[in-house]
């Protein structure tokens, strides 16, 4: 049976932090969902279509990877795409105590849906999308943070 992974998030915008997930999880399953989860409590920094846009350069020629939307629950998205694993990357301590509650109730949920984590790359444990947006509002340059194929200028 095939493997299918969803790994969730805002990736508002997608970084080097998330790419190295899902470039290591290529080796654990057939698949993976990339989506990005509309968030009814924050608008974002980038549009949900231009980050979706942006992972889909990154990942044009992997027939493997599969980048959509959703809103709701993360586990009826596993549903219908028939995923059995939810991935997700821990840098500190603090995301494993989030991390854990979110999974520890999405099993609540689904019993038969795995959430399985990855230790970030120490190099990468800094990158993540919040400091890129606060770079960018404030005129630097963040593009050595995301995949070559993001150009943070075109927006
Ligand atoms: P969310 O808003 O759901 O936390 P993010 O886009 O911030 O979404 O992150 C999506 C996933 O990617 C999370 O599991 C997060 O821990 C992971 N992640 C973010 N940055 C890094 C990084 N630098 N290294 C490894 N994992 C990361």
């Amino acid at each position: 049976m095939e493997r299918i992974a969803v790994f969730p998030g805002s990736f508002d915008p997608f970084t080097l932090g998330h790419e190295s997930i899902v470039n290591r999880s290529l080796s654990l399953f057939d698949k993976i969902y990339i989506v990005v989860g509309y968030n009814s409590k924050k608008e974002g920094y980038f549009t949900v279509e231009k980050r979706m846009e942006w992972i889909n350069k990154v990942y044009k020629n992997n027939n493997r990877i599969i980048v959509d939307s959703y809103s709701g629950l993360t586990v009826d998205f596993c549903k219908r795409v028939h995923a059995k694993y939810i991935l997700r990357g821990l840098r500190t301590s603090s995301d494993f105590e989030y991390e854990r509650t979110i999974a520890q109730l999405n099993r609540a949920m689904a019993v038969e849906i795995e959430s399985v984590f990855l230790l970030t790359t120490p190099e990468l444990t800094p990158i993540n999308s919040t400091i890129v947006r606060e770079i960018i509002r404030h005129g630097g340059d963040a593009q050595k943070f995301v995949p070559a194929q993001i150009d943070l200028s075109d927006v």
